[in-house]
């Protein structure tokens, strides 16, 4: 074969068995249909909605293998085939010897927190997912967020915006005494900051110094696939490595991880918890039979169980995870291309919409991210995800809105689940919204809030400024 051939780029690495049909409505439709759900996109019935990338939570396409399983699923209380199947791939694939399954990512967080967190002492993070922070708050521990500054630099391509910054940690340690740290958590990829890697060399540091003071270091990991591919496309040394080796360096700097298996699980419901020592697995039981189930199963049916093994094997997969981060780089690439302004460089998971650059004369008061998901259903039928003021809430001390630093729009894309046609139906709705931005001359108003800290941003409703 001649050394100069160059393959062209694969196509998706899949071909579709079973479709499930969607409509879009015609706009005036549309229009009825965000006014009944009180411009709240939260608010509006899937079939409303053409392309929904609300989330890439447990909306992933499963394989006819996971299909399949889910047919043979053993259904034992205790024994489950299942069960073992799901040993293996953790601790095959996952590398630790101990875990629980769990019914999502916050049964996990609930089990491991709840455990482990002390009241009054400080858990230390590049950047808490909202669910684990509360599990913290809840159990009386305290939240410090040490991610590097590129993090916050909406132009940097810098490739691993999800490092946390060790002299940080270090001068926050100082600063409290290291009496009062309770652990580490390290959120791989980072959601809440754009679904952006953390390195084997950060990871591999602060482990070192959390190891040196005595304090163990855990893994959000709900993308752990993602997360993997991105450091060997992006760090030195990696290139040659198995996605699975990797992982298995990666694992072995830290106690033990939780994770949310409708990420990167490839399945549509399912968590664990896994770690490294026998003691805390024990410490850990009581929590998980009082609020999981068994330890066999831990909230979750036998068929689950066999989804999520074949899933974990799947997501490791280079062909895979090359046609998934392809697919949001592409529509990365027709956002240069046509000025939608978005969060550099494009995460694993979703891209992120800088809506302040869009309508830079309407105020974060009047909630510029929730004003794009609006207008984007309007314009297209597509439903994406306000992750700016609205989603940060409302001081719980002052009753005061919360900004912030950039008002964020996601659109995150579930596994397997659209084509490129899709893709680029999404970077063309975005192109139109975006040209027409300077229309809309006001943004959006509370109507109707309801004050809860954990649901006012699911279920207020908003009218349009005059
Ligand atoms: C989704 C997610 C969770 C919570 O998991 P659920 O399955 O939604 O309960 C926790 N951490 C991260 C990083 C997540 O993305």
């Amino acid at each position: 074969m001649s050394k100069n051939f160059q393959e062209i780029p694969m196509a998706e690495p899949y071909r579709i068995k079973v479709v499930e049909p969607v409509g879009r409505l015609p706009r005036a439709e549309r229009e009825a249909a965000l006014k009944r759900a009180g411009n709240n996109p939260f608010m509006l019935k899937s079939e409303e909605v053409y392309i929904d990338i609300q989330t890439d939570s447990g909306t992933a396409a499963m394989s006819d293998a996971q299909w399949a399983a889910i047919m043979t699923g053993d259904e034992a209380y205790s024994g489950s085939k299942d069960f073992f199947k799901l040993e293996k791939a953790v601790k095959e694939i996952l590398g630790y010897p101990y875990f629980f399954p769990t019914h999502q990512g916050r049964g996990a967080e609930n089990i491991l927190l709840g455990t482990i967190a002390q009241a009054g002492k400080w858990v230390v993070s590049n950047q808490f997912f909202g669910t684990g922070a509360s599990h913290l708050v809840y159990n009386g521990a305290r939240c410090m967020e040490c991610v590097c500054d590129e993090a916050h630099d909406n132009d940097s391509d810098y490739p691993f915006k999800g490092n946390i910054d060790l002299e940080k940690v270090k001068a926050f340690v100082n600063k409290v005494g290291v009496d009062n740290i309770g652990f580490f958590i390290m959120t791989c990829t980072n959601n809440p900051g754009g679904g952006q890697p953390v390195s084997m060399a950060n990871l591999k540091e602060i482990s070192a110094y959390a190891k040196s003071i005595g304090k163990r270091l855990f893994l959000d990991f709900a993308r752990f696939g993602e997360n993997m591919y991105f450091i060997k496309q992006k760090e030195e040394g990696y290139a040659d490595k198995s996605i699975v080796d990797i992982l298995h360096e990666f694992t072995s700097y830290s106690d033990g991880c939780m994770i949310s298996a409708k990420k990167d699980g490839l399945v549509n419901i399912g968590g664990l918890l896994c770690m490294r020592e026998r003691e805390l697995y024990l410490q850990c039981a009581e929590r998980e039979i009082n609020f999981e189930g068994f330890l066999q199963y831990g909230g979750l049916a036998g068929r689950d169980m066999a989804a999520l093994a074949q899933g974990i094997h799947e997501v490791v997969k280079d062909d895979y995870l090359e046609g998934r981060i392809q697919l949001l780089q592409s529509l990365g690439d027709k956002f240069d291309a046509t000025g939608v302004p978005y969060l550099h460089p494009v995460g694993g998971h979703a891209i992120y919409v800088n809506a302040n650059r869009v309508y830079p004369h309407i105020p974060q008061s009047e909630f510029p991210a929730l004003v794009f998901a609006c207008e984007l259903y309007l314009e297209s039928g597509v439903r994406c995800c306000e992750m700016g003021s609205l989603c940060k809430g409302f001081d719980p001390d002052t009753g005061e809105q919360i900004y912030a630093p950039i008002d964020l729009c996601r659109l995150a894309f579930g596994r397997r689940a659209y084509t490129s046609a899709h893709y680029d139906y999404v970077a063309e709705a975005c192109r139109r919204v975006v040209e027409k931005a300077h229309k809309r001359k006001r943004g959006l108003l509370f109507d109707k809030e309801e004050r809860t800290q954990s649901c006012r941003y699911f279920i207020s409703t908003f009218k349009w400024a005059e």
